[in-house]
């Protein structure tokens, strides 16, 4: 899995290398796995799938025969989606969900369903039920969360990409930490037919992989309109790979990049000298950087976990013991078996979510709290609408420190939670971000993200492109 997704292609193409080669490679990755990652493999199908595509297909897209991971908060098929829960340890879906059928269609195939945050509720995958994530580079620390699994999947070479989600940063986040790219794309690009909600105001389906090359690649096969999601805005697919290999060096010239002085200078000495650096780099290669300001942004932290705790509570409410998913009791009244089930079946942190919201919805709190943080919500959107006047995307950091050890933040939520600070702005507001690799703080990868203008995800994937073109990894 040396290649990215685009020259295995042409390899597959030329008949260089197999699909089942490819997909054989991946499951004995998958197995041989450190990292805890994978909760379900789907190895027989995959191989069958495979041989398949080396006889029956022609290789007319760059994702046909790819071997690939999902979050398994994607619904698939027949394949077991836990969502990283015990709520769900057993359930099966009878449908593929918009990504996972997308996928299928473009003939990309399921290594496996990797581990989760439970319900994406988490920043470190140390939240799931099936145990945490490590970081494939270095054992004792976090994968970053929730989407650890996706990006641990890729450094172990399991998979050629994997989909996310971000709701808050899990996709920026974990591919910021393992030093990959990850790209939350505009609220409602992507169709969230079948993709477990969390907070449905939020929640995105993120492709991860190793270049801004490999994220087009998965873009175009993601971005159909999609009748089953009412907040599917229906637009036509994304076009890009062609635009992206046809770029010419000197695409950076003229274009504004906007950033806040004080989030560089906010982050850990490393991160903000790699900070630093990046912006350098786009002024060399003939951009601007104007300084914008942010100045709701530092609110957003609290609003996002009272919008994103109040929208969770009420999906969460679908999970009672009885329709699917994990029953304790078959004795007493129905009362004891919903309470039992979700006291048995949830973790400690969906538990406290679910109860944040609960409170931050009821009568006499949802003008304090609700009402408050949507309006907070509206200043941060706001806040971006006056920046990207000056200029085409923000630039800031993912996060300030590098990936920390296991267990590091466990005595203390409040920090793990303000550790979202730069990427939970993006979703409030609903626009397109991605993170890409950019140096090294305490010997582990950090990098950077870019923020696009809603619904401009194809022109924020060419500037990152154009700095990934001027800086070879
Ligand atoms: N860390 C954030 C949270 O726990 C974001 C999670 C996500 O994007 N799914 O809510």
């Amino acid at each position: 899995m040396k290649n990215d997704i685009y020259k295995t292609h042409l390899l597959l193409k030329n008949k260089k290398v197999s699909s089942l080669e490819l997909v054989t490679e991946a499951v004995k990755n998958a197995k041989n796995s450190k990292c805890n990652t994978f909760i379900s493999l789907t190895e027989e199908t995959a191989l069958i799938e495979a041989e398949k595509c080396d006889k029956e297909k022609i290789f007319n897209n760059p994702l046909m025969g790819i071997p690939y991971t999902l979050k398994d908060l994607f619904i698939t098929e027949g394949v077991r989606t836990t969502a990283g829960s015990k709520i769900l340890f057993n359930y099966n879906p009878p449908y593929d969900g918009y990504v996972s059928s997308a996928l299928k269609k473009a003939g990309s195939i399921l290594v496996g369903k990797v581990s989760c945050d439970e319900f994406g509720m988490g920043s470190t995958n140390e939240n799931s039920a099936f145990g945490p994530v490590k970081n494939p580079l270095d054992l004792n620390k976090v994968p970053g969360g929730s989407s650890g699994g996706s990006s641990a999947s890729i450094l172990e070479g399991s998979s050629f990409f994997s989909m996310g989600t971000d709701t808050g940063g899990s996709a920026r986040l974990p591919a910021n930490f393992c030093g990959i790219v990850g790209f939350k794309p505009s609220y409602g690009r992507v169709s969230r037919f079948g993709q477990i909600a969390y907070a449905s105001s939020l929640d995105q389906a993120s492709p991860m992989g190793k270049s801004v090359l490999d994220i087009a690649c998965v873009m175009e096969h993601l971005t159909s309109p999609d009748p089953k999601d009412a907040t599917n805005a229906k637009l036509p697919p994304m076009k890009i790979v062609h635009d992206l290999l046809s770029l010419k060096s000197g695409s950076l010239k003229n274009k504004k990049i906007g950033f806040c002085p004080e989030f560089i200078s906010a982050c850990d000495k490393e991160v903000a000298a790699s900070l630093n650096d990046a912006l350098h780099l786009f002024r060399k290669n003939g951009a601007s950087v104007v300084e914008v300001s942010l100045p709701s942004v530092k609110n957003c932290v609290p609003a996002y976990y009272v919008i994103a705790t109040s929208e969770a509570s009420s999906n969460l409410s679908r999970y009672d013991g009885i329709h699917f998913g994990f029953r304790k009791s078959h004795q007493g009244n129905l009362e004891d078996t919903y309470c039992e089930s979700r006291t048995f079946g949830f973790g400690e942190e969906v538990k406290k979510r679910i109860m944040l919201g609960t409170f931050s919805l009821s009568s006499g709190y949802y003008d304090a709290y609700y009402i408050k943080a949507c309006k907070v919500r509206r200043l941060i959107a706001n806040d971006f609408n006056e920046a990207f006047k000056s200029c085409d995307v923000v630039f800031s950091p993912v996060c300030a420190t590098s990936a920390f050890n296991l267990g590091a933040m466990n005595s203390d939520p409040m920090q793990m939670y303000m550790n979202d600070l730069y990427t939970i702005p993006v979703n409030l507001a609903g626009l397109p971000a991605i993170a890409l690799p950019f140096g090294q703080s305490q010997g582990m990868p950090t990098g950077f993200q870019l923020i696009g203008q809603a619904f401009k995800d194809e022109d924020l994937l060419m500037i990152a492109g154009g700095f990934e073109q001027n800086f070879s990894r």
